[in-house]
């Protein structure tokens, strides 16, 4: 509350409010998704300056206190962090709403706790069907554990989805394969769009768009069969579910028709900076001011009302499509999906 009386609210000036935030806890990974990471690796933040468990409840006490109700860990793999069972149950003790987004490979470990601590929402990675694939696409083995773990978070109730990015002459002949888990499981696919980052080597001709994707699906089952569902708040998917079948799919367009309008995410990486959109090049350093005793209020709301209309700026695909205006971003790995 703020004296007035008045619910604290990160506002920015197009009158959208923020609250969601998306912390990352790490930088590292146990996979290498090609079009996450550069094959050889990112640079990783020094030790010192990646937040500690504590550090990390207390922005998220902060974020809070500005009236952010729902926080998404992520990272690189957030399930890696040693210190990832304090983490969670600082923050199950916080008036939010907890979810995980995660590879999958190291959930058998941390089920019990999550399940205890009543973290339901899981986003779950998975871009193919088939063992070799997965390991050319991940650069790393550990298919069968993925499928298990998934069937495992299936299995106990979790509410999941599974995030999907197809990329053309890699996986797009996975598309049906993938709706198809649909049919059975209790799970909402969303494909993402390919999105350009720093070492990513994305170009527009690589990324599978959401019309292709319609099309094609549109084309395989009959239009008849795929029902639009409706928008949610502050949605990022548009959702569609195929007559008879459990599950329903969705498509994250961030690329060729955008969310922006109604965007109420804040992200926090790992080593403590805010960044007020997925594409913005511009970065405050929270945790530099925290640990030097600053107003780290001050700079969250600051940083909320630099926020721009669409895409940090690039309104157009031309201006996406220009490395000069996107290379300066980070690898997906260190902002945080
Ligand atoms: N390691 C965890 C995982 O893979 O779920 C969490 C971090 S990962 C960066 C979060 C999400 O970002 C994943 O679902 C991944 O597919 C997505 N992602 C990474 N790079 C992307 C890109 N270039 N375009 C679209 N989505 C991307
Ligand atoms: Fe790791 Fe997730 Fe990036 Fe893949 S998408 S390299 S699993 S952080």
């Amino acid at each position: 509350m703020t004296q007035s009386g008045k619910i604290k609210e990160l506002k920015d000036r197009f009158g959208r409010v923020h609250n969601y935030l998306r912390i990352s806890l790490i930088e590292k990974c146990n996979l290498r998704c090609s079009y996450c990471m550069p094959a050889e690796g990112i640079a990783l933040s020094p030790k010192a300056s990646i937040m500690n468990a504590e550090e990390v409840l207390e922005f998220a006490r902060i974020f809070v206190g500005l009236g952010v109700t729902k926080i998404r860990l992520t990272g690189g793999e957030p399930l890696l962090r040693k210190d990832i069972g304090i983490i969670l149950e600082g923050l199950a003790k916080l008036p939010v709403e907890i979810s995980i987004t995660t590879n999958g490979l190291l959930v058998d470990r941390h089920v019990d706790a999550l399940q205890t601590l009543g973290i339901k929402k899981i986003n779950f990675s998975l871009d193919t069907l088939k063992e070799a694939r997965f390991q050319e696409l991940t650069r790393r083995p550990g298919f069968q554990k993925t499928l298990d773990n998934f069937r495992l978070l299936h299995d106990r109730g979790f509410d999941m989805k599974i995030n999907s990015v197809l990329i053309r002459g890699i996986n797009d002949d996975e598309l049906v394969d993938l709706v198809e888990l649909t049919k059975d499981f209790r799970v909402s696919v969303r494909f993402i769009e390919f999105m350009p980052f720093d070492g990513n080597r994305w170009d527009k001709s690589k990324m599978v768009s959401e019309k292709e994707i319609l099309d094609q699906l549109g084309g395989h089952y009959g239009t008849a069969q795929l029902a639009s569902l409706p928008d949610e708040d502050n949605f990022t998917a548009r959702k569609f579910k195929i007559a008879g079948y459990t599950g329903e799919f969705g498509i994250i367009s961030s690329v060729t028709n955008p969310f922006c309008g109604t965007c109420n995410r804040i992200r926090l990486t790992a080593n403590g900076k805010i960044k007020n959109c997925l594409f913005s090049n511009h970065e405050t350093d929270l945790l530099g001011a925290m640990r030097a005793g600053e107003d780290v209020e001050r700079l969250i709301l600051e940083s909320i009302l630099n926020k721009k209309a669409v895409r940090a700026g690039m309104d157009s695909m031309e201006k996406l499509s220009d490395p000069a205006l996107h290379s300066d971003n980070r690898s997906m790995i260190a902002i945080g999906g």
